[in-house]
């Protein structure tokens, strides 16, 4: 029997971010070693390198505040087909690569899902709900819309192209949310949308909730894709991202969370989004990252070197 495949696949996505310098995500991934301590758990992990995405000419929107929507659209096609093709065996982890890319890797992810007669399951765990619509966005930063996209929501037509299998809205939940616009706010509560927000963790934990949640994706026989942006991680230990928020997950309940999601043995791929090497301290937020990637695939013990930061 081979071991478990694992696809990494860089998406250097810097259009959807107000701040520069998530491009330099996937690189410094590598360079926190993210494949060979995966590879050390006995992975078999391919390195496919860093999409390129086609071709793209910029259009006007009503909303004057958007930036980059034809670079976003043009990511968008090229991830999905990606993720598409790369779920069919194994699983694949997106490196970012700014929030924006998982609209590509949840359509692509969502095909895939549908052609297996299987329902998507999303959790979200981020500071954020990223379910703005192009029309609600005041910051019109791209990477506060995947999951409005991914799920179907409308205003997205004409501008990307239509998810081929949109995920059902109740089939996500957000973990660690704490920073939500009021448009937000309403739409992810009449969408349906499944909430754990940091006062959730606060007051009951993270098993309960998270246990609740993978019940309902293994009674459905679903697939689930896990979306970790940097800043659902408490500033303090994850400093390596532009939209810090204070009051996120701390260090074990995040590697809780990854050992629970490797327990279930339901995860079938990953996006690693919003490192920005820019603001980290000294690899400190990637290393953190690939040690969470780590747990989620499988290792145990938390026995590690001191690093000197
Ligand atoms: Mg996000
Ligand atoms: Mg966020």
């Amino acid at each position: 029997m081979t071991n478990p495949r694992c696809t990494l696949i860089g998406a250097r996505v810097q259009v959807g971010a107000g701040r520069l310098g998530c491009d330099m995500g996937p690189s410094a991934y590598r360079a926190a070693g993210l494949a060979e301590t995966l590879s050390g758990l006995g992975l078999d992990i391919v390195d496919a390198g860093d999409l390129v995405p086609g071709p793209f000419v910029e259009r006007p929107h009503p909303n004057g505040a958007l930036r980059h929507l034809g670079a976003f659209a043009a990511w968008t096609e090229t991830l999905a087909e990606a993720a598409h093709a790369a779920s069919a065996e194994g699983i694949p982890i997106f490196l970012g690569g700014d929030h924006s890319l998982s609209a590509g890797t949840l359509s692509g992810l969502g095909r895939r899902a549908a052609e297996e007669g299987r329902p998507l399951f999303v959790l979200w765990l981020d500071a954020h709900a990223d379910f703005h619509t192009l029309d609600t966005t005041t910051s019109g930063n791209l990477h506060g819309v995947p999951l409005a996209y991914a799920t179907g929501r409308r205003g997205f037509a004409g501008y990307l192209p239509a998810p081929p299998a949109p995920i059902h809205p109740g089939h996500v939940c957000l973990m660690g949310t704490r920073s939500l616009d009021p448009a937000e706010r309403v739409a992810v509560r009449e969408a349906g949308v499944l909430v754990h927000d940091m006062r959730t963790i606060d007051e009951a934990g993270v098993v309960a909730p998270l246990r609740d949640f993978l019940g309902r994706v293994a009674a459905a026989r679903g697939r689930l894709h896990v979306s970790l942006d940097v800043d659902f991680l408490d500033p303090g230990i994850a400093p390596g991202v532009g939209t810090t928020v204070p009051g996120g997950a701390t260090f074990r309940e995040a590697h809780l969370i990854m050992e629970m999601l490797h327990d279930s043995g339901l995860v079938g791929s990953l996006d690693l989004v919003e490192l920005n090497p820019f603001l980290d301290e000294r690899g400190r937020t990637a290393h953190l990252m690939v040690d969470l990637a780590a747990s989620l695939m499988g290792r145990r013990v938390l026995d590690r070197p001191t690093q000197s930061y």
